[in-house]
C-alpha cells in the first residue's frame, strides 16, 4: 500500500503526490471522487481490483496511500471518524481480560470508548501520566496489551517520550499505540520513534478545514494490516469517497499549515503568558513548558494548541470563550479558523469526577491560520471584558 515512487521525496512533495497520481483513464490531475458502491466484473472474480465500495474504492486507496507515505508507515487504512479507527484498532489488539493503559488527560471520546463501551465486554482501563516514565513503568501490568499514549495531550498538552515509552515495553507485550491527531506527521512522526501503529483523528489538522470528519490506522506489520483490514471491511466503518476526497485535498497543504498554525500559536502563547488575568499558559513550545526538551527532540514545531487557566473561575472561564470573535466558540480542532472552547463544560464533560477531570478555569484554543495580529487582538478584548470582574474575584 506504500508509494515507492515517491519514498525519496521531501514530505511536501509526498503530501501532494504520494498516491494521487494523475487519472490513468482521462488525465484528470486530481484523484477523481470515485462516487460508486459497486464496481463491474468481466467474469465471476474477474475484475480491477474493486468490487463493493465498503472493501475498497479507488479515492479511499489514494488516501491511505497517502497517509502511509506521511507517516512513514507500510500501509494505512481509513475509516469514518478517529473514534472508529480506534475501535478497530482496540478490538484487534485486545481480548477480554487486557488491560489499556490510557492518559491520564486523553482525549474524551477515546476514554468513553475503552471506559462505557469495551470495559462491559471485559477490558480493563488504567490512566496514567503518560509524561511520567517512572510512572508508566509502575502502572505496567502482565495483562497490559496495549498502552495508548496521545501527545501533545488534550487538554493539557502534555508531551510524552514516544521513544521512552517504546523502551519501557521492550521486554513487554503491550503494543504501543500513538494518537497523532494533535500533531500531524508533519511536526511528529511516532513509528520512526518506536510507535507500532499510528492513529489519526483526520477530522483535525490532516483534513485541516473543518469540513470532514474521518480516522486512519497507520502501522508497518503486514499480519496486522491484513486482520485490520479485514476488519475494517467486515464492522464497516469506511469513509465514503467524498469524504476521502476532502481529506486528500486538505493534506496537500499540511505543511504549509502547519507552519503557520505553530508560529502562531508560539506568538499567542507569548501574549497570554503576559496577560494578569490568565494564571496558567500549557504550550510545549515555551521554554518553561515541563516537557520542553522532550517536544523540541520529538517534533518539528508545536503545533497550534494552547491551553490556559483564567483566574477569577469557572465563570470567568465561560464569559471569556464567548466574547471572542476571531476565535470561535465551539469544540473540534486543527481547521485553518481559530477555535476556543471550556473543556470543562465542553470536550471533556464526560470524564467529569473521572480520573481524567480538567480544572473548570481552563481555556482550549486551536489556533487557526488568520494573520497573528487579529487574533491576538481578539483574546485581548475578551480578557480585558473578563479581567476586572475575574481579578477582583480571585
Ligand atoms: C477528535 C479526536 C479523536 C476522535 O476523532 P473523531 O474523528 O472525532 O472520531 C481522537 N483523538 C484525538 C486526539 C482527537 O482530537
Amino acid at each position: 500500500m506504500s508509494d515507492e515512487t515517491w519514498r525519496d521525496s521531501a514530505f511536501e512533495t509526498r503530501a501532494i503526490h504520494a498516491g494521487q497520481e494523475p487519472d490513468p483513464t482521462t488525465g484528470a490531475v486530481i484523484t477523481p471522487i470515485y462516487q460508486t458502491s459497486t464496481f463491474v466484473q468481466e467474469a465471476v472474480g474477474v475484475h480491477r481490483g474493486y468490487e463493493y465500495a465498503r472493501t475498497d474504492n479507488p479515492t479511499r486507496t489514494a488516501l491511505q496511500t497517502a497517509l502511509a507515505s506521511l507517516e512513514g508507515g507500510a500501509w494505512a487504512l481509513a475509516y469514518a471518524s478517529g473514534l472508529a479507527a480506534s475501535q478497530n484498532l482496540m478490538q484487534y489488539l485486545l481480548r477480554p481480560g487486557d488491560r489499556v493503559l490510557l492518559s491520564d488527560d486523553s482525549y474524551g471520546g477515546t476514554y468513553r470508548l475503552a471506559v462505557r463501551v469495551l470495559e462491559p465486554w471485559g477490558l480493563g482501563v488504567d490512566l496514567v501520566d503518560m509524561a511520567d516514565l517512572d510512572a508508566v513503568r509502575a502502572a505496567l501490568r502482565p495483562e497490559t496489551k496495549l498502552v495508548w499514549v496521545e501527545t501533545p495531550t488534550n487538554p493539557y498538552l502534555k508531551v510524552v517520550d514516544i521513544r521512552g515509552v517504546a523502551d519501557l515495553l521492550a521486554d513487554h507485550p503491550a503494543r504501543l499505540v500513538v494518537d497523532n491527531t494533535f500533531a500531524s506527521p508533519y511536526l511528529q512522526q511516532p513509528l520512526a520513534h518506536g510507535a507500532d501503529f499510528v492513529v489519526h483523528s483526520t477530522t483535525k489538522y490532516l483534513g485541516g478545514h473543518s469540513d470532514v470528519v474521518g480516522g486512519a490506522i497507520i502501522g508497518n506489520d503486514a499480519a496486522a494490516a491484513e486482520t485490520l483490514k479485514f476488519h475494517q471491511n467486515a464492522a464497516g466503518a469506511v469513509p465514503g469517497p467524498f469524504d476521502c476526497w476532502v481529506t486528500l485535498r486538505g493534506i496537500k497543504t499540511l505543511a504549509v499549515r502547519m507552519e503557520r498554525h505553530s508560529a502562531n500559536a508560539l506568538a499567542v502563547a507569548h501574549f497570554l503568558g503576559e496577560q494578569d488575568a490568565v494564571a496558567r499558559v500549557y504550550y510545549p513550545g515555551l521554554p518553561d513548558h515541563p516537557n520542553h526538551a522532550v517536544a523540541a527532540r520529538q517534533m518539528r514545531a508545536f503545533s497550534g494548541m494552547v491551553s490556559f487557566t483564567v483566574r477569577g473561575g469557572a465563570e470567568a472561564a465561560a464569559d471569556l470563550v464567548a466574547r471572542t470573535r476571531v476565535f470561535l466558540l465551539a469544540e473540534s480542532l486543527g481547521g485553518v479558523e481559530s477555535l476556543i472552547e471550556h473543556p470543562g463544560r465542553m470536550t471533556h464533560a464526560s470524564v467529569a469526577g473521572t480520573g481524567a477531570e480538567v480544572e473548570d478555569t481552563l481555556v482550549r484554543l486551536s489556533v487557526g491560520i488568520e494573520h497573528v495580529d487579529d487574533q491576538v487582538a481578539d483574546l485581548r478584548q475578551a480578557l480585558a471584558a473578563v479581567a476586572p470582574a475575574a481579578l477582583t474575584a480571585d
